[in-house]
């Protein structure tokens, strides 16, 4: 019987596969390899040729791979105290050519004998040291004289390790799930009109794992690059589309509470600001506000800038909430993050008559629980704080908005973990904010469900951050100049990552700082790293704050978000490492009062990895501050995974698709998207159950 979905492959164990022991099965499972389906989606990483057989006249020694059909005519043991090497002669009927072999065991060398006929496959090199052309340790396979050799049709696989299974094992394992797609194809789920590839998903599955040769011989076949493997991502990238599109739709089956405009707190909001908003502020919060005001639920992007006064846009929202008797939560990526919009949010908020609080894992007991009443009964409007905010325990009295910063580090489940808090048929509105800015294709791309307000303008007289590139062999000067502003008041942050290869950040950052402390005895160092606990890091950053310090010399973890307005000078070290969205948001840190502010790029200059990409990447830097043209070229250099800062994008979502790699592939796969979301509900369905079956819908 032909099943109509994919339930065989995506739910038989592994273990069904015939000849696939326990221990095997065991080690596949380590590697998260559980299904006949997750077998299918582990992808060789290289091939073999081993569909034709070379005449050893015809083999170049450029170091690709041969497949002979030959007779050993000569075998000498070479045994010294340094090497145990086997070396042949090979001959056919064209010419001879060596072999050598290292460390084979005994009986391997005794089947090695003289007039043996043999198939080997390897890698044919020119030896520099003693000019002599070979195959290094071939693969072999014994022939008799009268056997006729049938060379493979297809490239073989190779794939990536796993524990104790020889590559044959895998490949047998793979390619048996492969023959049964004959018998119980996977459902063809892309409209015919929607599949530029002209492969289904068993054929591209199939060419994926099993490649014709490249037309020009040892070309190398680079998995990700074949058609078949393009036909596979994007049908992930449509499915991924549809997920949003139904989340979507979904939560447009409630209406949001639509609030009253608030115009008066608002306004006196605005007026008792020492600053004028910018008009970008302005009109991002008119937008927002308006946004509110519907019943229609808002999903809006706030991007802009580092500086741009994404958290005023925020806090105006949070008045008009909690002025209409409602709550809104604003969720964080980090504790330290959290801690920091707690603060602002509170300064601006209490005149307000506004409650804001904290929600953290660390607070604990007594205090916990009364957080928790208040929050329920809905005496504090606004709440702020990291995961906590949508744990089982919190429950809240109306709250109809979420604020979620730097969205992209988070989840759709745990987008969809919060809405749950939302009152029952109500459906929340969302603010989500990144820190960053997105070049408009991007939006499209992976923002596609939501409205967008950008804050394209920079606050009024910030002066621009100078921005300086040098070599390490200046670092002492650095140091120097330093030590002089410094005794005149200035605040410097001095961040390294990892500046030695293989080094963590923390023992890097731990050695900067000694090395500071000894350089510049009498100014007071801070140290600043993600192993401090959450209350020591939030200590350092409130004494920093509070000027106790001259110096924080901190890893990345300051990258985000972190406000000290009176901190002007930045010192990268190992700049070269880091990319461009990552520099400008570490850059972002200074510039944020009304003090001349510098950013001193230093990369090391002994580093064969100060390669073209990363002094591009340093010279962008200098050239310019505005980060909607670093996003752009960012994008350019090294893809959009990068631009939303390279670590956690959230986008490890996906099985296949790569977004750096499949950039070009998103916008066909939306517009897939859009029509089948809207003209064939079945192939919605079917495709986000295959994909991402967690969001069912
Ligand atoms: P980001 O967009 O990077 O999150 P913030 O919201 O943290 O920026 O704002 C950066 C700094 O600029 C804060 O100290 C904030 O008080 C200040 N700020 C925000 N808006 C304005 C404005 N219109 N004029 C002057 N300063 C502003
Ligand atoms: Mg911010």
């Amino acid at each position: 019987m032909v099943p109509k979905d994919d339930s065989y492959y995506a739910n038989s164990d592994i273990a069904i596969i015939k000849g696939l022991g326990t221990t095997y099965t065991s080690s596949f499972y380590k590697k998260g390899i559980f299904t006949l389906f997750d077998l299918l989606l582990d992808f060789p990483f290289k091939f073999l040729d081993q569909t034709k057989i070379t005449k050893i006249s015809d083999i170049r020694p450029d170091g690709g791979f041969y497949f002979i059909d030959a007779h050993i005519v000569a075998v000498q043991n070479v045994l010294t105290r340094r090497v145990k090497m086997l070396k042949m002669m090979l001959q056919d009927d064209t010419g001879k050519i060596e072999a050598v072999f290292f460390n084979l065991y005994p009986n391997q060398i005794k089947a090695y004998t003289r007039g043996r006929r043999i198939l080997a496959f390897g890698p044919v090199k020119y030896n520099d040291y003693n000019g002599v052309v070979n195959f290094t340790q071939p693969t072999v396979t014994f022939l008799e004289e009268g056997d006729e050799v049938k060379p493979q049709e297809r490239m073989t696989p190779v794939y990536h390790a796993v524990e104790k299974v020889p590559q044959a094992a895998i490949r047998k394992a793979v390619n048996g799930v492969l023959q049964s797609l004959h018998a119980i194809p996977l459902p063809e789920l892309l409209p015919q009109k929607h599949n530029p590839f002209n492969l289904t998903l068993s054929q591209a599955l199939d060419l994926c794992h099993y490649p014709f040769p490249p037309d020009i011989p040892n070309q190398k076949i680079i998995p990700e690059k074949t058609e078949g493997f393009k036909r596979i991502s994007y049908e992930e990238l449509i499915a991924y589309q549809l997920t949003l599109l139904s989340v979507k739709r979904k939560n447009e089956q409630h209406n949001a509470v639509a609030i009253d405009k608030a115009l008066e707190d608002t306004d006196r909001f605005i007026k008792s600001l020492p600053f004028e908003l910018t008009g970008a502020q302005m009109r991002s919060f008119k937008e927002v506000q308006q946004d509110l005001s519907s019943q229609k639920p808002m999903l809006r992007l706030l991007h802009g800038d580092v500086g741009s006064g994404k958290t005023m846009v925020a806090v105006l929202a949070a008045i008009q909430v909690a002025k209409s008797g409602n709550q809104c939560v604003v969720l964080a990526p980090t504790e330290l993050l959290a801690q920091q919009h707690y603060q602002k949010f509170k300064a601006l908020l209490d005149p307000c008559g506004i409650r804001t609080e904290l929600i953290t894992s660390s607070i604990k007991g007594v205090k916990r629980k009364k957080l928790l009443e208040d929050i329920e009964s809905g005496e504090v409007q606004v709440i702020i704080g990291t995961h906590s905010v949508y744990q089982e325990e919190v429950h809240y009295r109306n709250l109809i908005l979420a604020i979620i910063d730097e969205q992209h580090r988070f989840g759709i489940d745990q987008r969809i973990a919060l809405l749950k808090k939302a009152p029952s048929d109500i459906t929340m509105h969302q603010l989500v904010m990144t820190a960053t800015p997105i070049p408009r294709t991007l939006q499209l791309a992976l923002f596609s469900d939501l409205d967008v307000s950008t804050l394209d303008e920079l606050p009024k007289g910030r002066k621009p951050i100078i921005t300086a590139v040098m070599p390490d062999t200046r670092k002492a000067e650095v140091i120097k100049r330093l030590d002089e502003v410094c005794h005149q008041g200035t605040q410097v942050y001095w961040v390294c990552p990892n500046i030695e290869e293989n080094e963590d950040e923390t023992e890097s950052v731990k050695t900067t700082y000694k090395e500071l402390k000894k350089q510049l005895p009498d100014l007071k160092i801070g140290l600043l790293h993600g192993q401090l606990a959450t209350n020591e890091k939030n200590k350092v950053m409130k004494a920093f704050l509070e000027k106790e310090y001259d110096i924080l010399v901190a890893t990345t973890i300051i990258e985000v978000g972190v406000d000290v307005p009176n901190a002007s000078i930045i010192v990268i070290e190992g700049a070269q490492r880091l990319g461009l969205a990552q520099l400008h948001q570490l850059r972002g840190r200074v510039g944020r009062g009304a003090l001349d502010s510098y950013c001193i790029l230093i990369y090391k200059s002994s580093e064969t990895d100060v390669n073209d990409i990363a002094m591009q990447r340093l010279s962008i830097m200098r050239a310019t501050t505005d980060g909607f043209k670093i996003a752009t070229e960012d994008l350019k250099l090294r893809g959009p995974g990068e631009v939303l800062g390279n670590k956690q994008t959230g986008f490890d979502i996906f099985r296949v698709v790569d977004v750096n790699r499949d950039f070009e592939l998103i916008d066909i796969a939306r517009n897939a998207a859009l029509d089948i979301i809207h003209n064939d509900t079945e192939t919605c369905r079917a495709l986000i159950a295959r994909w991402f079956p967690k969001f069912k819908v």
